[in-house]
């Protein structure tokens, strides 16, 4: 797996990191014995740096593995965006995409039950557009306020520093907007073979706008070429007793060999008249758009076939936000993607420095020109140009109004702090995914819920309880009978509401 230089390589002197050549590497002593001199600056410059190598972890999806790819264009989207990368068919963009597991640290296993990151940058001729996603096509919460309380439940205990199931199920009981997420962790896809085997999804609702200023509401889905590939339990666990680092071994070994792994890039849309009258809030980010309803519309090929040639410069150092658009791509007013579109570009500025965009494997490939300047770590690009706007000198970089996104109208809107729990139907589709499922994975679905669940307090056990029988009857009763609770202790007529609930769910009142 090494690619390291051979021995024939010329030997280049050893150098300070002012590049002035070292002698002997040998730490400098009054006598063979010690002391150390202070002088010996070669060595105190190397354990600062040594003190100085990790920068912060990222708080969530801190492991990961990255490749670099291309993205080709194999059908007209020209009618529902101006985007320039997407404006012909066989036009390429470069590519990184960087996949990750959610709650683990930087040491932590590949092959967990996780949600897996699905993060991809582009770097389009007219800017880098980042598509932030996941390996599914929800999210376990629709209010950013509950974002960060939930990774708290995902994370350690505070007195234990365990992982804690009690509080993982506290949270989801009480939130059952998460019920959809949970129903995927916990099905057949929550342990996925190798990043090669998974899908992506952008989640969010995303706009387009095509060049005669026309906007839709689009969501973007990579969907595998080598096969959806999945973990039983038992599998993962010989696997990460072998292997801690399964999936990065397997994406750079296939991609050192030439097996480049492909996604087919889909977008679903739906025009602004259609999203007044779904049934669903359609920028629920809890929630999909029925493929019935609205079909897939193929867009492209997406093939990753470099590798980083330095993990730590171009995996870790690699900085996605949702809030780098281009022209013809905009968000929506998903309240998760409005978070999002401030939280991640402000966390790049605390791992990484207010110039992160200068790091190469963020660097856009097309012209930057603009006034912001300075700051840590600047590569100084703009030599004397102007630093300030409006300016009279020519040739200085200036709006072009063709470029400006088109008013959104937005009706008459209420200012206020909506409930995100409350008053939503969280059962329908959670509900549609569970009878997709055939008899025996319904059974390991089940299953892994209650091993999981039966280490919570038994009052979250029935609340939570209350909500697979929302979903569906069968879905509750497997989960009751497997957690040893006689739903006969139920008073009749919650159970009775459940199950008429549950059953105008799946459409039989
Ligand atoms: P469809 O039958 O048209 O689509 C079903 C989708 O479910 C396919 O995209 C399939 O992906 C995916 N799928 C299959 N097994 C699993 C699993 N274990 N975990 C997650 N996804 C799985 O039905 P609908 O569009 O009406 O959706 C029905 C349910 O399917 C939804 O409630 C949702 O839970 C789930 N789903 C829907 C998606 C959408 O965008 N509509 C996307 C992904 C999941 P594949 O083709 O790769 O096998």
């Amino acid at each position: 797996m090494s690619n390291q230089k051979g021995s024939n390589a010329p030997q280049c002197p050893l150098t300070t990191a002012n590049g002035a050549p070292i002698g002997v590497q040998q730490a400098l002593t009054a006598g063979p014995r010690g002391p150390v001199l202070m002088q010996d600056v070669q060595l105190l410059e190397q354990m600062q740096h040594f003190n100085r190598e990790r920068i912060p972890e990222r708080v969530v999806h801190a492991k990961g593995s990255g490749a670099y790819g291309i993205f080709t264009v194999t059908h007209d989207v020209t009618r529902y965006t101006k985007a320039a990368f997407l404006s012909s068919v066989g036009k390429k963009t470069e590519t990184f995409l960087r996949f990750s597991t959610v709650a683990g640290e930087r040491g932590a296993a590949d092959a967990e039950r996780d949600v897996r990151g699905f993060a991809v940058k582009f770097y389009t001729e007219e800017g880098n557009w980042d598509l932030v996603g996941n390996n599914t096509p929800v999210f376990f919460v629709r209010d950013p306020y509950k974002f960060q309380n939930f990774i708290h439940t995902q994370k350690r205990h505070p007195a234990t520093n365990l992982r804690d199931l009690d509080m993982q199920w506290d949270f989801w009981s009480l939130c059952p907007e998460s019920l959809h997420q949970v129903t995927i962790l916990m099905s057949d896809r929550g342990i996925p073979a190798t990043y090669r085997h998974l899908n992506g999804y952008g989640s969010h609702t995303y706009s387009m706008v095509n060049n005669e200023g026309d906007r839709v509401w689009v969501k973007f889905h990579f969907k595998t070429m080598q096969g959806i590939k999945n973990l039983s339990d038992d599998e993962a666990s010989r696997l990460i007793g072998d292997d801690r680092e399964s999936h990065q071994r397997d994406l750079y070994t296939s991609i050192a060999r030439g097996e480049f792994p492909k996604w087919r890039v889909c977008i679903q849309v739906m025009t602004q008249s259609q999203s007044e009258t779904f049934r669903w809030n359609p920028f629920d980010l809890t929630k999909v758009w029925p493929h019935a309803e609205f079909p897939l519309i193929e867009v492209g090929v997406l093939e990753l076939n470099r590798n980083p040639e330095n993990y730590f410069a171009e995996v870790e150092q690699a900085a996605f936000k949702p809030s780098a658009l281009v022209p013809g791509i905009g968000s929506s007013p998903d309240k998760m993607l409005q978070a999002r579109l401030m939280s991640y570009a402000d966390t790049h500025l605390h791992r990484l420095g207010v110039n992160h965009h200068q790091i190469p494997v963020n660097k856009p490939r097309c012209p930057v020109m603009n006034y912001i300047r300075d700051g840590a770590i600047t590569d100084g690009s703009y030599g004397a140009a102007p630093n300030y706007w409006p300016n009279s000198h020519s040739g200085t970089p200036r709006p072009s109004p063709a470029h400006a996104d088109p008013a959104w109208n937005l009706g008459q809107v209420v200012v206020d702090r909506f409930d995100s729990t409350g008053g939503h139907d969280d059962y329908t589709q959670p509900g549609n995914l569970y009878r997709m499922f055939d008899e025996s994975h319904r059974d390991r679905l089940t299953t892994r819920i209650a091993a999981g669940l039966s280490q919570a307090r038994k009052e979250i056990q029935l609340r939570q309880l209350c909500h697979f029988f929302r979903a569906d009857a069968d879905y509750g009763s497997r989960v009751a009978k497997k957690l040893g609770i006689d739903t006969a202790a139920f008073a009749p007529s919650t159970l009775q509401e459940l199950k008429h609930e549950a059953a105008v769910g799946a459409g039989q009142p």
